[in-house]
């Protein structure tokens, strides 16, 4: 019951259908995409910020001024100039035609907005407010089913077969029908990164044992096996981007700007423990210290007035509130002459301007003014910024530093883009940009090879 294609794509998340309708419409015939969960979409469903790209029309018509260079710069400076900086250029380049194909198949990226890390207003977000990752999967489903592109759903790709000269000839895949082979000339491994997968994710960053993760439950980092054993490369596996405060049970972000404006964090027995201003890696630590590795996020009516983020969380069903320090004490199990002692110990720290526990710089109010709020909160894994080493063709490249005949991928599987700190926005640029170039680069392999 073996099959066979001219490409197949492993993995249906935003760098895989991207890849496969750009093969489709570069004029490839017969592309399979194979996804192992019962739904497509993998991390990529999950992105809330946009897409970088520089200078684009839509920048442009708001009269901001960016260019590839500045777009560079900015993303080697946040990587900390780790990155692999012709992968950097390359996304640069290509990131205007990214934004013009996502909306030519349907999509919607015309708003421009500032973001962490962008010298200027430079990621690109739906007009209607909705996040990027829902947008951008639901349009590459539409096109995917308007191009006639199998997706083969719960299957699993479990091997990549090489010939003798190390050439991609096949895929051992397990699905509903059980165990077969797909006989191809070209592989687009775009399955994804790992941070769902502890074990790994310890194996290369021991510091992360015990973090909980953002990632959808397929980031296990099956590519990263399937690659290491044909002979491929890696890069920068040990850089791992964490986030101190996600909500353990949704997996909710909640972002630094809560600390920023005035939250305090409190263990299960309502003690501070840290400066909660403190670097991600140094407060995510500590969280892991206290009881049962979790701690709340602590906060007043002031702070939830400075911040439109804060509302979304209360809307989300993930915020506890009281009228009195006391009673939020008691919803969340907390012992409430601590709380209250806590509370009041560092209202006097933020009067005096000196926080003599933890010394945090900054305290933005006394957080005396009800109502108050309590978030739980625990660090977690967010995205695994090292992989397989790609060059600027996508070409999936050996230990020697040679492409592997008939090998490309894009996403999250690939390393070298982010370097040591991935800006937001770049996830969904990389996945755009280099699944295109991919999937063009994958049929370009099949035209000369067949
Ligand atoms: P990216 O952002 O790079 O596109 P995503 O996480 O959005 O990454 O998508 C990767 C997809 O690959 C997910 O849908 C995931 O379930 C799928 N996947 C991961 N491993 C495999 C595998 N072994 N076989 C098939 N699909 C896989």
């Amino acid at each position: 019951q073996d099959k066979s294609a001219d490409i197949v794509v492993i993995g249906a998340g935003g760098a895989g259908m991207t890849a496969a309708i750009q093969a489709v419409q570069d004029g490839a015939k017969n592309v399979v995409l194979v996804e192992k969960m019962p739904i497509t979409g993998g991390n990529s469903v999950r992105s809330t910020g946009g897409l970088n790209a520089a200078p684009t029309k839509y920048q442009e018509r708001d009269g901001i001024e960016d260019s590839i260079e500045l777009f560079v710069e900015d993303t080697m400076k946040g990587g900390h100039n780790l990155n692999d900086e012709s992968l950097v250029r390359t996304l640069a380049e290509n990131s205007a035609a990214a934004v013009d194909w996502v909306n030519d198949i349907g999509g919607d990226l015309s708003v421009v907005g500032m973001f962490g890390g962008a010298s200027v207003k430079r990621i690109h977000r739906p007009s209607d407010t909705s996040a990027v990752g829902p947008m951008l999967v639901t349009t590459l489903n539409n096109k995917v089913e308007e191009l006639g592109i199998p997706v083969l759903l719960n299957t699993k790709a479990e091997e990549i077969l090489v010939d003798a000269n190390g050439a991609v000839t096949g895929v051992k895949v397990t699905g509903e029908e059980g165990t077969y082979t797909i006989k191809t000339k070209a592989v687009v491994l775009a399955t994804g990164g790992f941070g769902a997968n502890a074990e790994m994710v310890t194996k290369y960053k021991p510091s992360l044992a015990g973090f909980a993760t953002t990632n959808h439950k397929g980031a296990t980092g099956d590519g990263i096996v399937m690659a290491e054993k044909i002979g491929a490369d890696f890069v920068d596996m040990d850089q791992i981007q964490t986030h101190p405060t996600v909500n353990p049970t949704d997996q909710t972000m909640y972002t630094e700007g809560v600390r920023g404006n005035g939250a305090i964090l409190v263990n299960k027995e309502g003690k501070r423990f840290i400066n909660e201003l403190e670097t991600r890696d140094v407060v995510s630590e500590a969280i892991l210290k206290q009881t049962e590795g979790q701690a709340y996020l602590l906060f007043d009516q002031e702070v939830r007035e400075s911040l439109k983020a804060i509302e979304s969380y209360i809307k989300g069903g993930i915020i506890v509130e009281a009228d009195t320090i006391e009673g939020l004490a008691e919803q969340i199990g907390v012992d409430p002459a601590n709380l209250k002692e806590t509370m009041e110990k560092y209202a006097g720290y933020q009067a005096s301007g000196s926080d003599s526990d933890f010394g945090r710089a900054s305290m933005e109010f006394p957080l005396t003014q009800a109502k108050y709020y309590a978030g739980l909160c625990a660090p977690a894994v967010h995205h695994t910024m090292g992989g397989v080493k790609i060059n600027t063709e996508a070409q999936v490249l050996n230990t020697d530093g040679n492409p592997i005949p008939g090998l490309f991928a894009g996403g999250e599987i690939t390393g070298g883009v982010h370097g040591g700190n991935r800006l937001g926005g770049n996830a969904v640029a990389d996945i755009v940009i280099f699944g295109r170039i991919a999937g063009s680069a994958a049929h370009a392999y099949v035209m000369e090879n067949g």
